[in-house]
């Protein structure tokens, strides 16, 4: 399978199965959105949820906030958005259609029509909109372009609210807004995105520390997702591509079909957000150690991830074929913990109403361990397998008559198959449930 050919694919296998459609398609679609179906939802909910459950809800030392998403304009001229968060654009004399500059080979021709590029500008990536009636310049606020200005000016409410001992981090999971140039690559470069960011507050002198303990989170984060060790790279950022405050930035980078590409990023930030918010506010936002009686400003460091470019590395990396003579097999090898469906259950027949009922029973009883436990009862039992391996689901269960008693000495026992094999075995129900519960664990 060629590199674009396997894009198409999962495109196509993310559309056809309910993972993601295009934005607002029957208008004719929106450049740079993306919509998440019924598979795709649950699929980032439990991407999501799992990262909460490792980084927040485990620890001592995390806490969560949900800011707004349309915050005080003044924020985000203090972080320096309003002044520098820009891409070059540069606009073809003949075609006049807009490329970034940075992601051109050839800066000076077109590569639509081989027309001559203008002068590149600074194009600012903020979406701006107006807060009440009036549409003036002082009612301008702007879409967050991350999560982690919530974050920052939250700072001193969870300081006084929770009392927390340094170090400790704020984690935030929600949408963020860009104005991208060109948004490409399916759910990689789009216009509105998810975001987990982390703002982790140190003394400065443990900033080597805490970076050192992120970065081997990140890669056992990626390792719980099912991305597997070889596709996920570090890229040191050389000191000239850093922002000036910044000592020390790595790109985690990806190994995805149309090439390498940053997936997320961890960043020591010094103390420049907390002292240019302090600043711009005129509020302190000094940390008081309650031993010494010192007052400092923390240093932090910021491990961020984007959902979307997440997702699309699982599904990349999950995507697999088997050729089978005339026939392939796609599925998708999803860790169990992230699937969205974790088994499906079906009556051999769906006109016998003793298998039905006794399906129905054994359904309800892997329920009780995880309620994502689909029934398909449509078409015949191939069928059946098939879409559920497009899902990415580890396990079908099939109720038959020795279910029932017909052979003696199989009465309660099931057919198990595995989705990444296609094997069955022969297992009693009590079984069944221990495979499905130490797989999702
Ligand atoms: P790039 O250089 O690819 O534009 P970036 O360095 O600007 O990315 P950050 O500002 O570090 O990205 O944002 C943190 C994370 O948010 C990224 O690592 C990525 O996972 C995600 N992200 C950023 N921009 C987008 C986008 N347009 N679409 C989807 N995800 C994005």
């Amino acid at each position: 399978m060629n590199e674009s050919n396997l894009m198409e694919k999962i495109v196509s296998l993310a559309k056809r199965r309910g993972f993601v459609f295009p934005g607002s398609e029957i208008y004719g679609g929106l450049a740079g959105t993306f919509d998440y179906g019924p598979y795709g939802v649950v699929l980032k909910e439990n991407v999501e949820r799992l990262w909460l459950s490792m980084f927040r809800d485990s620890r001592d030392d995390m806490y969560g906030v949900d800011a707004a998403i349309l915050m005080n304009p003044k924020i985000w001229e203090a972080s320096g958005h309003v002044a520098g968060f820009a891409d070059p654009l540069v606009e073809c004399e003949k075609c006049k259609r807009r490329f970034r500059a940075d992601h051109l080979d050839d800066a000076t021709k077109c590569p639509e029509c081989a027309g001559a590029l203008g002068e590149a500008r600074q194009f600012n990536m903020m979406f701006k909109t107006h807060s009440g009636a009036m549409e003036d310049d002082s009612a301008t606020v702007y879409l967050r372009p991350e999560t982690a200005g919530g974050i920052f000016t939250n700072y001193k409410n969870v300081v006084d609210a929770l009392h927390p001992k340094l170090p400790f981090g704020i984690a935030q999971v929600g949408k963020a807004f860009r104005n991208e140039i060109a948004p490409r690559d399916f759910v990689f470069r789009s216009r509105e995105f998810s975001q987990m960011e982390i703002e982790y507050f140190v003394p400065s002198g443990e900033w080597e520390q805490a970076f050192e303990e992120w970065r081997k989170m990140m890669h056992l984060f990626a390792t719980a997702i099912g991305l597997p060790h070889d596709s996920v790279h570090e890229l040191e950022v050389e000191a000239k591509d850093r922002a000036h405050y910044s000592k020390r930035t790595i790109d985690f980078e990806f190994d995805y079909p149309f090439g390498r590409k940053e997936l997320w990023g961890l960043a020591y930030r010094g103390d420049f957000d907390l002292s240019a918010h302090a600043q711009a506010s005129s509020i302190e936002l000094a940390y008081l150690d309650e031993e010494s009686k010192e007052k400092f400003i923390p240093h932090v460091i910021e491990p961020s991830f984007g959902v979307d470019r997440t997702i699309l590395a699982i599904l990349a990396s999950a995507y697999k074929e088997d050729v089978m003579g005339e026939e392939t097999r796609a599925y998708l090898a999803l860790a169990p913990k992230i699937a969205p469906v974790k088994a499906m259950v079906s009556p051999l027949l769906k006109n016998k109403p003793e298998l039905v009922e006794k399906a129905r029973e054994v359904r309800a009883e892997l329920q009780k361990i995880h309620p994502a436990i689909a029934w398909d009862d449509n078409g015949n039992i191939g069928k059946r397998y098939r879409r559920q391996d497009e899902i990415g689901t580890p396990f079908c269960i099939t109720i038959d008559f020795d279910t029932l008693g017909e052979t003696p000495d199989l009465k309660d026992t099931v057919t198990l198959r595995h989705r990444d094999s296609g094997t069955q075995e022969r297992l009693s129900i009590a079984e069944v449930a221990e495979r499905i519960r130490s797989a999702i664990q």
